[in-house]
C-alpha cells in the first residue's frame, strides 16, 4: 500500500456567476473530509466514490437523488453509474424511479447482475429486489435543486485509493423537463463516466454532447494512445464539447494521483483533496 491517494467531488457545471453556493460548498467540504479519512484508513476508491456519491445525491443540494427535477410528463427519472478501474467492472440504471439512491442500484447491477445497465421498469423491479430504500411519496420527498443552466446539475465523484485502485461514480435527474425515456451521458459508461487503470472520469453537463465525444473514457485514450498528461487531456476532451456547441464539465483523476477539474460554462460546484495536502 502506498500512502498516495486522491479525491475529487462535483455537483454539476450548471453553476451561475453571481449566485453563492455557501450552502453546496459547506456541505461539499465536510464531504471531502469524510472521503478523504476514509482514503487515508485505507478504504477502496470503489466505497469512496458510493458514499461520496450517495451523500451528495441525498443532501438535495444538486440535480440528482433527492434534488432532482421532474421530466415533462412530471416524473422523476434517474440516472446513475458506477465503475471500478481496477477490475473495469461497471453498473448503471437510466430512468429509474422510486428509489433513493440511483448510485446504490448501479453498484447493485455492477456487483449482483451479469448486465451493466438495467433501465426503467426492469432497474426498479431489481432495486425492489435487492430491498434498496424506496421513495414512497415522490410529491413529498423530491425537492428540486436550482441549476443555473438547463440540465448541468449532476452530481459525480472520483478517486485513486492507496492500494492504487482508481475508481468513478456519476448520478443526474438529468435535464430539467426532459422528455420522458431520455437518458443522457451519466449512466453511458464511457460517455458520463469511466475508470481504467489509468483514469478515473465524471461529467457533468449537456449529455447529448459528452455523448458524443465519449467524454470520460476518451480522456483515458488520450492518456494513452497520444501520450497526454491528466490535464491535457482533461481539457482536451472539454474542448470537445465545446468545439461541437455544448458546455458541461468533469472532474478526472490519474494513476499517480494528479487531478483536473476543466469545465466550460460559467462555474462548476467542487472540491478536491489529496494526500499530498491539496485541498480545494
Ligand atoms: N449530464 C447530465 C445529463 O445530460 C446533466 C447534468 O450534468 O446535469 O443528463
Amino acid at each position: 500500500m502506498s500512502s498516495i491517494w486522491s479525491l475529487a467531488l462535483h455537483g454539476g457545471a450548471g453553476a451561475i456567476a453571481e449566485r453563492a453556493y455557501k450552502r453546496e460548498e459547506e456541505h461539499m467540504a465536510a464531504l471531502l473530509d469524510e472521503g478523504a479519512a476514509m482514503l487515508a484508513r485505507g478504504d477502496s476508491a470503489l466505497d469512496v466514490v458510493t458514499a461520496m456519491a450517495e451523500a451528495l445525491e441525498a443532501s438535495g443540494l444538486h440535480v440528482a437523488g433527492k434534488g432532482a427535477a421532474p421530466n415533462a410528463a412530471g416524473v422523476v427519472e434517474l440516472d446513475a453509474s458506477i465503475m471500478d478501474g481496477a477490475t473495469r467492472k461497471a453498473g448503471a440504471v437510466a430512468a429509474l424511479c422510486g428509489f433513493v439512491s440511483p448510485v446504490r442500484a448501479a453498484r447493485a447491477v455492477m456487483e449482483r447482475t451479469p448486465h451493466i445497465l438495467l433501465a426503467g421498469d426492469g432497474a426498479a423491479r431489481f432495486a425492489g429486489e435487492q430491498h434498496l430504500a424506496r421513495v414512497d411519496d415522490p410529491q413529498a420527498y423530491y425537492a428540486p435543486a436550482e441549476s443555473g443552466l438547463p440540465g448541468a446539475g449532476t452530481i459525480g465523484a472520483v478517486a485513486l485509493d492507496a492500494g492504487g485502485r482508481l475508481a468513478a461514480a456519476t448520478s443526474t435527474g438529468g435535464l430539467h423537463g426532459k422528455m420522458p425515456g431520455r437518458v443522457g451521458d451519466t449512466p453511458i459508461i464511457g460517455a458520463g463516466c469511466w475508470a481504467d487503470e489509468r483514469a478515473a472520469v465524471s461529467c457533468t453537463g449537456l449529455g447529448e454532447y459528452f455523448m458524443r465525444v465519449n467524454a470520460a473514457a476518451d480522456v483515458s485514450a488520450r492518456i494513452a494512445y497520444a501520450g497526454q498528461t491528466l490535464d491535457e487531456a482533461a481539457f482536451g476532451v472539454i474542448e470537445d464539447v465545446r468545439r461541437l456547441g455544448g458546455y458541461g464539465g468533469l472532474i478526472a483523476v490519474d494513476a499517480k494521483g494528479h487531478l483536473a477539474t476543466p469545465f466550460v460554462s460559467q462555474g462548476m460546484k467542487r472540491g478536491i483533496a489529496s494526500s499530498s495536502g491539496l485541498r480545494d
